[in-house]
């Protein structure tokens, strides 16, 4: 097989999201696993619609990712469409530009080149005319399209013109897709568009099948979404003589209520997930595995890197389309979360504390590390979960101590009775706590469970934090009979009301 090279190439008319990615994602893996090429283009014609930022973003996330392409635009490139920040990447490649309105010319002479052959013809229909047209043929029930007025008039390229691509009359069309197997379509229902627009942009089939030639792209990894404009490119390999790539035309992704991903079913950008506390490794992981699996009957879910890399092919994209699950997504994140070697976890969660303004001395969080992790699915969670140790004040949530028969009497008994056993301690260690509690609870005849929620709540003002002796352990004596005081004094005043 000659060398494998497949393309990433965004429109920057949006953010994209995770479905977006895994578009990315594949044409990735798929040239990872057979030693080729990934490029990045970037496909800037819909000026309309371009959107500032959209490139920075798409850069900024494969990064994220650790996707680096091997060929994409360099800084110039990035310069010259106002796409710049410091620390933008610099890729280069022996078939640039790589961002699409850079390559005008281009494909000004590939137009001229169709017109000189007979396949292409300037069209000077005002868009008065096409709307009169367009109306006609509506009236008369037919499929809208350009009639072909043009097609034999000769117009001179001296008037304001557009270039259109003569589509052949009475022909099938076919295509081999990689995933699809034979498509095959009818020309009939193909009509004389656009390829060149009279500024002199390209439309978006003929830029994209010059660039996929001239970039020597092997195998087109797209959405399904683009299989209906696949039979004009197909026609215009043909034209041009050039030999067309590999298609290969993957099932969209749906949210799990059965309609397409989007922002509402729970389509994250992958910059939400960010935000949200998700690892790079396991939304590629987890996003990679909608709509193509590793091999018949393979149960295995958590694959790193290189397995996907090792084990990715065409044939195990399915026909169907994918589920997006962002329950699923979040179970797989926490899986990989536990599985992080505790300085790793550390040093992902410090940004998430910082965000949350949370100030913990490093050597105290370090400590209660390796049981926060054992319960974050998301790095978001890190924060509220830790909180107590900080010097914010403290937010109780008082009635929340009162569960399964506990009151308030029951409950000032235990503060009162756990400050002395506590402050009596000589070592404040994870042990002698535990066992003064315990005993704590045995005296009252109370279930240690119910005891200790009301200390949990006192002390770390909730419910749910890491195992309650390391808490302790790690805050230290003196903070400890601190908030047991302040928590009998809440009690005192207001026996359920919540704290501020
Ligand atoms: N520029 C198109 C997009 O925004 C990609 C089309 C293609 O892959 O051929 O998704």
């Amino acid at each position: 097989m000659k060398e494998v090279r497949t393309r990433f190439a965004p429109s920057p008319t949006g953010f994209q999201h995770l479905g977006g990615f895994r578009t990315a994602f594949f044409a990735w893996l798929f040239a990872k696993h057979h030693g080729g090429k990934f490029v990045l283009r970037i496909e800037d014609t819909d000026c309309e619609r371009t959107v500032p930022g959209a490139v920075r973003f798409i850069l900024e996330e494969l990064a994220w990712f650790g996707i680096f392409p091997d060929e994409g635009p360099s800084l110039s490139e990035l310069k010259a469409i106002g796409e710049y920040w410091d620390g933008a990447p610099d890729f280069h490649g022996p078939y640039g530009p790589y961002v699409q309105s850079q390559r005008l010319a281009r494909y000004k002479e590939v137009a001229e080149e169709l017109i000189a052959k007979g396949f292409a013809y300037r069209c000077d229909c005002t868009p008065e005319m096409l709307e009169r047209e367009r109306n006609e043929q509506m009236a008369r029930r037919e499929l809208p399209g350009y009639s072909g007025y043009c097609r034999d008039r000769k117009v001179s390229a001296d008037v304001p013109h557009v270039v259109r691509f003569k589509m052949p009359q009475h022909r099938s069309i076919s295509l081999t897709d990689a995933v699809r197997g034979n498509v095959t379509w009818n020309s009939l229902s193909l009509k004389d568009t656009v390829i060149l627009k009279s500024d002199g942009f390209p439309m978006y089939h003929l830029a994209v099948v010059v660039d996929d030639h001239d970039m020597k792209i092997s195998h087109i990894l797209r959405g399904i979404e683009w299989l209906p404009s696949a039979p004009i490119h197909v026609l215009l390999y043909e034209a041009l003589g050039w030999e067309p790539p590999v298609f290969a035309h993957f099932p969209v992704i749906n949210g799990p209520d059965g309609k397409k991903l989007s922002k509402r079913s729970g389509a994250a950008t992958s910059r939400d997930a960010r935000e949200k506390g998700f690892l790079p490794e396991a939304v590629l992981n987890f996003v990679s595995l909608i709509g193509w699996a590793p091999g018949e009957g393979c149960e295995q879910e958590i694959f790193s890197r290189e397995e996907l890399v090792s084990r990715f092919s065409l044939e195990g994209i399915n026909q169907a389309s994918g589920i997006f699950d962002m329950t699923k997504m979040e179970w797989m994140n926490g899986l990989y979360i536990r599985k992080l070697p505790v300085d790793d976890f550390i040093k992902r969660a410090t940004p998430f504390l910082e965000a949350a303004g949370i100030h913990i001395p490093h050597d105290k969080f370090a400590q209660l590390a390796p049981h926060v992790q054992e319960r974050t699915k998301l790095l978001t969670e890190i924060a509220p979960m830790v909180d107590f140790l900080s010097d914010k004040p403290l937010h109780r949530d008082m009635a929340a101590m009162f569960q399964k028969g506990m009151d308030p009497g029951k409950a000032r008994e235990v503060l009162q009775r756990s400050h002395s056993a506590l402050s009596n301690l000589p070592d404040f260690s994870v042990t002698a706590i535990s066992d003064a509690l315990r005993a704590v609870a045995t005296e009252l005849g109370l279930k240690p469970g119910s005891a200790f929620v009301v200390l949990r709540v006192a002390v770390t003002g909730k419910t749910i934090t890491p195992p309650l002796f390391e808490s302790f352990a790690v805050l230290g004596k003196e903070k400890v009979l601190v908030r047991i005081s302040e928590a009998l004094d809440a009690l005192g005043s207001n026996n359920t009301a919540t704290q501020h």
